[in-house]
């Protein structure tokens, strides 16, 4: 068991994150590796901007054992981040094996 009671942070990069997703980020940054805000990432919109969430190893989400998220707005974004669930794949083994919560 791991016991460390040591609270991992959230990587912020790119544009400030609105407060609502900033909070759940943060509130859950057990799951939450990383979060980019910018441009580049998605294609529905014209000026390409997106939310870029990275997750911890052991999540991802429900649908496609993706552990990025991206999304438009920050509506669709907490909704992908509220439908993550535990992930036991290859890659989150051999990370979670190495420890310290990051890839
Ligand atoms: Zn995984």
């Amino acid at each position: 068991m791991n016991n460390d009671k040591k609270r991992p942070s959230v990587r912020y990069s790119g544009d400030t994150p609105p407060a609502t997703l900033r909070a759940w980020c943060d509130a859950h940054a057990d799951r939450v590796f990383e979060l980019h805000a910018g441009g580049g990432y998605c294609t529905e919109r014209p000026d390409g901007f997106a939310y870029d969430v990275l997750l911890r190893p052991g999540w991802c989400m429900s649908d496609d054992c993706c552990h990025t998220l991206i999304e438009p707005t920050v509506a669709d974004m907490l909704r992908q981040l509220r439908a993550i669930v535990p992930c036991d794949c290859e890659d989150c083994m051999t990370a979670l094996a190495k420890g310290g919560g990051s890839w």
